[in-house]
């Protein structure tokens, strides 16, 4: 069992011809804010191994976990050796940022995570899912390569993001944003934030400002309203993608192509 789209796919990879693992949030839909339903308690309940980001992300997710599959193995990502969280307020006991998978530089490192937790859980096919999960991070290496090339132009770029759960994508690629609506929690703006944030948009520094599944496009109208600032939806969770192997590397290509359409100003 996985728990969000992109999680479900970098699984896919490394399970690769051994099966295919169960997703528990369609995709897109808010990770911040979810209500369990019957069916998912059900797919908990028949779960052997439980990949997911972590607290973090899902805080509503811990007790079902622990009450509704209490025997099986539970890997959260965000608790891997294997990589270096960014922290809120940047310092070292500052809360983890859990949207690591917004960077492929990180995912390659939680695909190997995901290989160590598929071999301990199922030992008789260690060293296949141990080469699924190389050749996997060999070719998220790629992407991070890829992107970082296509993204660098951008560095000067000024756009606002819809809620502070991009810092991997947009740290990792030189990007620097000029304000967020929400917090790393998508929890809902007050007005004195929103009244920064319009003066910094009629400033005219900004030419994008992004909307996502967790703030949505009525934020983003109050602040670009009556001005040629431009706006797009930045999609971080598979919204409209068909889960599996390829969504993963999707969902990068197209955040990177929608973040540099926008921030393009109209010819
Ligand atoms: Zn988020």
């Amino acid at each position: 069992m996985t728990d969000i789209a992109p999680i479900h796919s970098l699984v896919a990879q490394v399970m690769g011809d051994l099966g295919s693992p169960d997703l528990l949030l369609p995709p897109g839909a808010d990770p911040h804010d979810f209500a369990l339903r019957p069916s998912d308690a059900d797919k908990l309940a028949n779960s052997d191994l439980i990949i997911w980001v972590g607290p973090e992300l899902t805080p509503w997710l811990e007790d079902p976990l622990n009450a509704l599959a209490p025997t099986a193995d539970k890997t959260a990502l965000t608790e891997s050796v294997l990589w270096t969280p960014i922290r809120e307020g940047d310092t070292e006991d500052g809360a983890i940022d859990p949207h690591g998978w917004l960077a492929p530089f990180v995912a390659r490192n939680w695909a190997i995570e995901i290989g160590m937790a598929l071999s301990a859980a199922d030992p008789a096919n260690e060293s296949t899912y141990m080469a699924n999960a190389n050749a996997a991070a060999e070719a998220l290496g790629q992407l991070n390569v890829e992107i970082s090339d296509k993204l660098a132009p951008y560095s000067e770029a000024g756009f606002i993001m819809p809620h502070d759960g991009y810092r991997y994508f947009e740290d990792f690629h030189d990007l620097s944003k000029a304000g967020v609506i929400a917090d790393m929690h998508a929890h809902d703006p007050g007005p004195s934030h929103m009244g920064e944030l319009r003066d910094l948009v009629l400033s005219g520094d900004v030419t994008c400002v992004f909307s996502d599944a967790e703030i949505g496009e009525n934020w983003v109208s109050v602040l670009i309203d009556g001005t040629d600032v431009q706006t797009a939806m930045i999609d971080g969770t598979g919204a409209n993608l068909t889960p599996g192997p390829d969504l993963y590397p999707e969902l990068i290509r197209r955040m990177a192509d929608t973040f540099t359409d926008c921030v393009t100003p109209a010819s």
